[in-house]
């Protein structure tokens, strides 16, 4: 029974992969004919058009293949031999463990190329951007830090702190000590609670702000890091001391 529904969820995942590719390659088709310009062999003899409407914007091809590896790699190599300005792995932190998260991207990094950027779209918790990073990602998206700014919870270093709890009522402590953004140096998470309990909106836009800093900060500091040559270190003391992996990522505000 079990392997019944194994093949039926893998043939599933190949047809989705297959209709993604399709997909990929109508659009492709359908640049084509709208604007005549450069055009790129791919390996199986077709020709493909790649353009953008705006020279200042760059083309990234997207990887699918849910948690499979062998798809994944299917994907990857059919997505660079188009010739893309960079790549995307998508289709992942979409609910599905972490592990088989970081698998997907393992199964899809080694085939795009080093000299073009590579995008994880959709990611991720502070921990896990570090991680993707890690296994050669350069570029992130995320509704996080504004999402759960929303629902009352900053972000910080050791973890989220949901700034509702009655814990902060009397904190005299910016949401995080040593950050430069307005909400830290002006305000205190003792104020930010009382300005969310009173449903002021202010409280809900300073939370806002520090998360943005951040994560713009936390990136800022991967890149330091690589340059110095200690982002292993860096990494691995940072995801140690974040204590709370396990926020809620599916709480939609
Ligand atoms: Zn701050």
């Amino acid at each position: 029974m079990r392997t019944v529904s194994l093949r039926l969820r893998v043939r599933g995942a190949k047809r989705e992969n297959d209709n993604a590719l399709g997909e990929t390659v109508q659009t492709m088709e359908r640049r084509k004919r709208r604007t005549p310009n450069i055009e790129r062999p791919t390996s199986n003899g077709k020709v493909y058009q790649l353009s953008t409407l705006n020279s200042n914007q760059l083309l990234f091809g997207i990887v699918q293949g849910a948690t499979f590896d062998d798809l994944r790699r299917q994907s990857a190599q059919a997505i660079v031999d188009l010739d893309f300005d960079g790549y995307a792995i998508g289709g992942v932190s979409v609910g599905e463990p972490e592990e088989e998260m970081m698998r997907a991207v393992e199964s899809a990094e080694p085939f795009l190329p080093e000299d073009k950027p590579r995008y994880a779209m959709g990611l991720g918790t502070p921990p896990q951007m570090l991680e993707m990073i890690a296994r050669g990602m350069d570029m992130f998206d995320c509704v996080l830090p504004t999402r759960l700014a929303r629902n009352g919870t900053a972000f910080a270093t050791t973890g989220t702190l949901n700034l509702k709890n009655a814990e902060f009522t009397l904190d005299e402590r910016p949401i995080e000590e040593n950050c430069v953004c307005y909400a830290c140096s002006e305000f205190s998470r003792g104020y930010i609670r009382h300005l969310i309990k009173a449903e002021e909106i202010l409280g809900l836009r300073l939370i806002t702000l520090h998360n943005l800093h951040f994560y713009l900060d936390l990136m800022r500091q991967a890149r330091c890091e690589i340059e110095n040559g200690t982002f292993d270190q860096f990494r691995k003391a940072f995801v140690t001391g974040y204590k709370t992996r396990d926020v809620d990522l599916t709480e939609r505000i």
